[in-house]
């Protein structure tokens, strides 16, 4: 909310120009709170000479915040700085030199290091360029036109008044540019780590895109070498029988590729696509997916529980949500034990805090013990008699790794299996 309120919809290109496009506004915002408290303090003591001065100010730091949300961040940035400069110079000129007032200009020569970064460090240094000469101008040759006299200006500078304002200014500066300098630290020490944390990532997918893609093409030719062979059968035999057998046996390994050309986009979409999050209801789709299903098992003794309350809501990413539960699911009906009476599907879902507890439970063939670890890498298939490509549950893995979840497997052989997922449950 209050984010909002400060940078609008701007969407920055990485988390530096966020916290840059943040601090922005928010000191623009203490400007305008500063001047604010000025105009009351000093009206109270009976001072009015500044208060068009502070009305000034207020206002173009008004102007700023507004860029800023706007997404004119260089604009707002140079709006700012001229604003802070021009007031600490006409300060500057008007009090006397004992209030410590000069500080200040170090303070906006770091503000706009921050503001303007190494990329447009030729601003950086001509604005440095002009906050030294404003600084001489106010010291040693003060423009007549920005003083100001009278009795106002005889209480300013009181010798009581200066000292307060030496504090002030002094500790003001003073907190001001180490929390610059900090938020300087604070940025380069996160831009390190997500350069690292990018480097170990991409050199991660670049070894599993190898091995990937010397499996996949494994893979590929094997449905491909058999079918060239059956092709071979049936270019030599007259036999209808044999030859119906052929077509079939061609059928199947070519929606035996089909699938696994299907796993393989999806496999690059969860790799490639950034990960976006949005809130919707979980029931209808789980719902759908079991539609789409539900022939994959046997039909007469299928019997499917869905425990998701018609009303619960999450927030995760939907694309790859689906092809999570796809895959779960379809490897549900799959690998049902058609030797049971009932060959029972139960697909579940609970809010609790942050998270979604989601699980998908059988009572099919089960998976014995040694493979269970195994059946996540990618390309293994833990039975004689498994049609898929060994691909399916690796995708699993990845999307749940990607989502920053976790997965477990509770399996017995001959009695079934439940596959339990943790997922964040939040933007
Ligand atoms: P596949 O395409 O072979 O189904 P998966 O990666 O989805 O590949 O699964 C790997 C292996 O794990 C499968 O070959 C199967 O033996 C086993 N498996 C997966 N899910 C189940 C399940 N629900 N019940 C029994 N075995 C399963």
């Amino acid at each position: 909310m209050f984010k909002h309120l400060l940078i609008g919809k701007t969407e920055p290109e990485s988390r530096a120009h966020l916290k840059v496009a943040l601090l922005r506004s928010q000191l623009g915002l203490l400007c305008f709170i500063v001047v604010a408290i000025y105009i009351i303090f000093d009206s109270l003591q009976g001072i009015y000479i500044l208060v068009p001065a502070y009305c000034v100010v207020a206002f173009f730091s008004i102007l700023s915040i507004w860029l800023n949300r706007i997404n004119k961040g260089f604009a707002s940035s140079l709006t700012f700085l001229l604003l802070i400069a021009l007031m600490t110079y006409f300060f500057a000129v008007n009090d006397s030199s004992q209030s410590g007032v000069f500080v200040y200009f170090i303070m906006i020569a770091l503000t706009s290091m921050v503001f303007f970064g190494y990329r447009y460090r030729l601003y950086v240094i001509l604005f440095c360029i002009l906050l030294v000469f404003l600084f001489l101008s106010a010291y040693l040759f003060p423009l007549p036109a920005f003083m100001l006299s009278g009795e106002d200006m005889d209480k300013i500078n009181a010798p009581e008044y200066r000292e307060i304002s030496f504090i002030i200014n002094f500790l003001g500066g003073f907190f001001l540019c180490t929390a610059i300098v900090y938020f300087l630290m604070d940025l380069n020490f996160h831009s390190e780590k997500e350069i690292l944390q990018k480097n170990a990532l991409l050199s991660k997918t670049n070894h599993e895109l190898d091995r990937f893609v010397y499996s996949a093409s494994h893979e590929l030719r094997a449905p491909l070498t058999s079918l060239l062979g059956l092709l071979d059968i049936a270019g030599r035999t007259s036999d209808q029988d044999e030859l119906k057998q052929c077509h079939s046996m061609m059928h199947e390994r070519i929606q035996n590729m089909d699938l696994l050309i299907k796993e393989v986009i999806d496999f690059s979409r969860n790799a490639r696509q950034e990960i976006s999050k949005e809130k919707f209801e979980l029931r209808p789709v789980v719902q759908k997916i079991l539609d789409d299903l539900k022939f994959m098992g046997p039909v007469e003794k299928m019997v499917l529980k869905l425990r998701i309350n018609p009303d619960m809501e999450v927030i995760t990413d939907p694309a790859r949500l689906k092809m999570l539960l796809n895959n779960l699911i379809s490897n549900a009906f799959k690998y049902a034990d058609r030797q049971k009476d009932k060959c029972e599907i139960e697909v579940g879902a609970a809010v609790e805090n942050q998270y979604v507890t989601l699980w998908i439970k059988d009572n099919g063939q089960g998976i014995a013990p040694d493979q269970q670890q195994k059946i996540f890498n990618m390309f293994y298939r833990a039975s004689e008699d498994s049609s898929g490509s060994g691909l399916g549950l690796y995708i699993v893995r990845e999307i749940v790794t990607r989502l920053n979840g976790t997965i477990q497997l509770k399996s017995a052989l001959g009695q079934g299996s439940t596959f339990t997922l943790w997922l964040p449950n939040h933007l």
